[in-house]
């Protein structure tokens, strides 16, 4: 199925032009048939039973996706990355089924680590707005130079296994953390097997059960690198960003809350 080209202005090079559909993640890493329904957050603020929730949006087919960027971009991406990316979320994909959930040793050979962060992080630019990509352009530098290894240390990316609970594809927004009194700003992209995390200046302990790749940036984008990395398998059955609470944990909140 054909999906429609929008006019706007491209989330990597700013430009305006005509935008194509960009599938998040990209197509062949499991998201070529994935139906879905927007969730109204009102909807989900209101219910009584969030685990149960009647979805009153459109069913959409095809996969998951935004109109985000125009075709010289998306084809660079798809030239430059993408395949970097599939590698990944292929081990991935086989490492769910096995360990515990958390501390799993992650083994992840042959991988370009550089090209997969500049992946993620053109997925992050595709699902927020323009005006992020603007202010934020040290983001689609990093991206659109193949060869970079240079971000700044403001930025900060962070992954996690995933089989339960619900997709996840939320803008910036504000985390308070109000035991410590501070907040951060985060966005997040949870598609199985693969979460990613991708924080502006977050504290020293934004959140412990995620597992830190920023230092991906420095390797060499040509050179294929053997990772062995310790990743934690987080749950995400609310649409709030950093929440891997089990539903189990939920229930005991909401009940707490309900007493
Ligand atoms: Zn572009």
């Amino acid at each position: 199925m054909a999906r429609k080209t929008i006019f706007g202005k491209c989330h990597l090079c700013l430009e305006e032009k005509d935008l194509n559909f960009e599938h998040v993640p990209p197509k062949c890493a499991f998201n070529k048939e994935t139906k879905y329904k927007i969730t109204p957050f009102l909807d989900l603020m209101q219910t009584q039973d969030p685990f149960n929730l009647k979805v009153k949006g459109r069913l959409e087919q095809g996969g998951i996706g935004v109109n985000a960027f125009c075709t010289n971009c998306n084809n660079f991406l798809g030239r430059k990355y993408v395949n970097a990316y599939l590698s990944w979320v292929k081990i991935a994909a086989t490492a769910i089924g096995q360990g515990n959930y958390i501390g799993h040793d992650y083994s992840a050979f042959n991988q370009y680590p550089n090209k997969l962060l500049k992946q993620v992080i053109s997925m992050f630019l595709a699902i927020n707005t323009p005006e992020f990509s603007e202010t934020n352009y040290d983001l689609s530098r990093f991206v659109l130079d193949p060869d970079t290894t240079e971000l700044k240390e403001k930025y900060q990316i962070y992954t996690y296994l995933n089989t339960k609970g619900k997709t996840r594809y939320i803008p910036m927004t504000m985390v308070g953390n109000l035991k410590e009194g501070s907040s951060s700003f985060c966005t997040e992209i949870t598609f199985p097997p693969c979460g990613f995390v991708l924080c502006l200046n977050p504290t020293t302990k934004s959140n412990e059960l995620l597992r830190n790749i920023t230092h991906f940036k420095s390797t060499e984008p040509n050179k294929k690198y053997n990772v062995d990395i310790k990743i934690n398998k987080l749950e995400t059955h609310l649409p709030f960003p950093l929440d891997y609470r089990t539903k189990e944990e939920i229930k005991a909140a909401i009940n707490k809350g309900n007493e």
